[in-house]
C-alpha cells in the first residue's frame, strides 16, 4: 500500500506570484485522485521537534517573524506571509505520519505532497524556498520509531546544502545528491564535501554539468551506498531536473524519470521507502512527474 499526505493548509504559505505557489501542490493532489492511495491526517511539527534539527533561536524567529515587520528569510526567494510558521510546521510534521504508518506495517512507501519545500533549511537558516527541513525531522523520527539508519537520496537538480548541513557529521544518516553544478547553491556540492568526523564518508554529492542527459544522471546512481546498511529510504524529490523546468538546463525526460524511480524502488528492496515533494516549477511538467512517480509507487 502507498500512503499519502495532502491538505489545504498547504496552499496558505506565500504567493500566487513567486514560482514555488500553492498551485504545485493543488495540481498533483489532482494526479493523485486517479491512484489507490492510503491518505493520512496531517500533524503539526512542535518548536521542540523542529529543534531536533534546527537551532531553537532560528524556530523561535519564525514563529514571530511575520508579525515583527519581517516579509522574507534572508531574500525574497523565500518569502514570510501571515501563516508561514504554521504552514511550515505542518509540512515538516506530517512526515511523521507517514513513519509511524511504516512502523505498524500499514504501507510500504509513500508520496508527500507538501509545501514549503525543505532541502535548502540549514540548521540555523531557512533558504532558497525552504523554511523547515522536512526530510530532515523525517529522518530524525525515523530512527525515534526504530529505523535506526537512514537514507536520504535527493534527486532535485539543486543540492540539498540544508539536509546535507544537518547530518555532515552523522554516521546514521547517509546523504547521496544528484545536482546541476552550475546552479543555486551555488557554493555547495561538490563530491569533496564528503562528511566530518563520524559522518565522514556519509555525505555523496555527485553533481553533473549543463544539459544532463538521462543517461548521465542514471550513470551517477550507479554510486548509490551499497555498503550502507539502512533501514529506510526517504527521498527529496525535487522535479525541478525535468526537460522543460525553466531554472535548470537539465534535459531529463519522463522515461528518465521512470527508469530514475525504478532503480530507486529497486535499491530500497523490501524497506519503506517515501518520495517527499521539493521542487518542481512547471506546472504541467511537475503533474506528469508525480503521475510518473505514484505510476511506480502503486504499480496502477
Ligand atoms: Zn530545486
Amino acid at each position: 500500500m502507498t500512503g499519502y499526505i495532502y491538505d489545504p493548509i498547504f496552499t496558505l504559505h506565500g504567493s500566487d506570484e513567486h514560482i514555488e505557489n500553492r498551485f504545485r501542490v493543488e495540481r498533483i493532489h489532482e494526479v493523485a485522485q486517479h491512484f489507490p492511495l492510503v491518505r493520512y491526517p496531517i500533524k503539526k511539527a512542535s518548536k521542540e521537534e523542529l529543534s531536533w534539527i534546527h537551532d531553537p533561536n532560528y524556530v523561535e524567529w519564525v514563529e514571530k517573524a511575520y508579525e515583527e515587520g519581517y516579509r522574507f528569510i534572508l531574500n525574497e526567494d523565500t518569502l514570510l506571509t501571515p501563516r508561514s510558521f504554521e504552514v511550515a510546521s505542518y509540512a515538516a510534521g506530517s512526515t511523521m505520519p507517514i513513519i509511524d504508518a511504516f512502523a505498524n506495517g500499514q504501507i510500504t512507501n509513500a508520496f508527500l505532497n507538501i509545501r514549503p519545500p525543505g532541502h535548502h533549511a540549514e540548521r540555523k537558516m531557512g533558504q532558497g524556498f525552504c523554511i523547515f527541513n522536512n526530510i530532515a525531522l523525517m529522518a530524525r523520527y525515523a530512527q525515534h520509531r526504530g529505523f535506526a539508519k537512514v537514507l536520504i537520496v535527493d534527486f532535485d537538480v539543486h543540492h540539498g546544502n540544508g539536509t546535507q548541513d544537518i547530518f555532515y557529521t552523522d554516521d546514521t544518516v547517509c546523504y547521496f545528491s544528484t545536482h546541476e553544478k552550475n546552479n543555486y547553491p551555488y557554493f555547495t556540492g561538490s563530491v569533496e564535501e564528503i562528511g566530518e568526523g563520524r559522518g565522514k564518508g556519509y555525505n555523496i554529492n555527485r553533481p553533473y554539468g549543463d544539459y544532463c542527459t538521462d543517461e548521465e544522471l542514471l550513470r551517477l546512481y550507479e554510486d548509490l551506498p551499497g555498503w550502507f546498511d539502512f533501514d529506510i529510504v526517504l527521498v527529496s524529490a525535487g522535479y525541478d531536473l525535468m526537460k522543460d523546468e525553466a531554472i535548470s538546463t537539465a534535459q531529463i525526460t519522463f522515461d528518465g524519470l521512470r527508469a530514475l524511480i525504478r532503480r530507486l524502488l529497486d535499491f530500497a528492496g523490501d524497506k519503506p521507502i517515501a518520495f517527499v515533494l521539493e521542487g518542481g516549477y512547471n506546472l504541467d511538467s511537475l503533474a506528469q512527474s508525480a503521475e510518473v512517480t505514484l505510476q511506480e509507487l502503486t504499480g496502477v
